[in-house]
């Protein structure tokens, strides 16, 4: 049985993730802030039972190290991050620290109890930022246009740098967008989703968005995270962008959910509060290497996803109710 380290485990990929890894009769250890926390997504999808949760602060190298040499792990799955773009703005400091030296802790720890150990790196398609030539490919020029996107960039070339330097097997997926019903209410899918629902039961007035002409390659989580997993299970370690191929702009989204749940395009309100300083106005990657050496499947179209979100809220949301 092989044993996985996820960091993350309480978000939305991690949550995914751990079904995968469990499906594939793994082991799966969680590293956590806090072990009392609720853990939404692992409860939800039934399996909080199924893993080990051990507090670990990531900051700290010492107890990363000490976990790494009590269990060993065949795998390392690094999802834990500041992860909002939005918040990055908020907190640029506080965002570059975790999400780079959280990084180099777990690297340092890795080369100096078992460097045998595989690791796979949360990074970003926000790293390409300023985007020139479309589609994106592993070789893209990159240019970050917020803290977050910085910080994913100095977290991805540590990782780089130590698979060159000292023949770690590191693995960085570049992932777009991805989505799912497990998503934070501040992302814009799941805000979409969740606030039209409200409208459309009269708990609510409007949907109040910033610039919503740019656009996004947007993807289903649970069918990304299925990569994440290819990754570590190649015999070189490498680098993949993961993606749909397509780009969908943020108002044909809202306009999609709108029409599904007949709600009035007039109740979209832009708020110049929620622009952001800078933003990518347009971006989709190619995803041919993950298809091709991974053989990773991936055909869904983005209003495909978003028929079963909407269907997976509204279920839900009788549910709660
Ligand atoms: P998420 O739902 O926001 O989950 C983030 C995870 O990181 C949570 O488990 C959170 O734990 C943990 N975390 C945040 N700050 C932490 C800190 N200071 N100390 C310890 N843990 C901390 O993110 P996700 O959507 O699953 O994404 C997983 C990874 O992929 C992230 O690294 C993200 O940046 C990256 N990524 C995501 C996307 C996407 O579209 N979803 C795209 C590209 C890359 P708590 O529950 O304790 O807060």
């Amino acid at each position: 049985m092989k044993l996985a380290i996820i960091t993350g485990i309480s978000g939305q990929d991690g949550a995914y993730l751990t079904k995968l890894l469990l499906e594939n009769q793994y082991k799966v250890i969680g590293l956590v802030r806090n072990t009392a926390a609720s853990f939404n997504g692992l409860n939800y999808l039934g399996i909080l039972d199924e893993v080990e949760l051990i507090a670990c602060d990531l900051l700290d190298i010492t107890q990363v190290t000490q976990i790494l040499k009590t269990y060993n792990p065949d795998e390392i799955y690094n999802l834990a991050a500041q992860s909002s773009v939005s918040e990055s703005y908020a907190n640029p400091i506080g965002t570059f620290e975790f999400n780079t030296i959280s990084v180099f802790n777990i690297i340092e720890a890795i080369r100096n109890t078992n460097p045998a150990i595989k690791l796979y790196q949360a990074s970003s398609s926000e790293m390409f930022g300023k985007v020139g030539k479309l589609p994106i490919t592993e070789t893209s020029l990159i240019h970050p246009l917020s803290p977050y996107a910085i910080s994913k960039v100095a977290a991805h070339y540590t990782c780089v740098n130590y698979r060159e330097s000292y023949g770690l097997f590191i693995c960085c997926g570049i992932l777009f967008n991805h989505e799912s019903y497990l998503r934070s209410s501040g992302f814009f899918v799941k805000k979409v989703i969740r606030e039209s629902l409200e409208i459309s039961q009269n708990k609510r007035t409007n949907l109040q968005v910033g610039n919503i002409d740019i656009k996004r390659d947007f993807g289903y989580a649970p069918k990304y995270v299925e990569a994440m997993h290819l990754l570590l299970q190649q015999e070189k370690p490498s680098d993949y962008l993961i993606c749909s191929g397509q780009s969908v702009s943020l108002r044909d989204i809202i306009y999609y959910v709108f029409d599904k749940l007949n709600i009035d395009r007039s109740l979209c309100v832009i708020n110049k509060a929620f622009y952001r300083p800078a933003d990518i106005e347009d971006i989709y990657g190619n995803n041919e290497k993950a298809k091709t050496e991974l053989s990773w499947q991936y055909d869904l179209d983005f209003f495909e996803v978003l028929d079963l979100l909407i269907e997976e809220e509204i279920s839900n949301d009788k549910k709660n109710h």
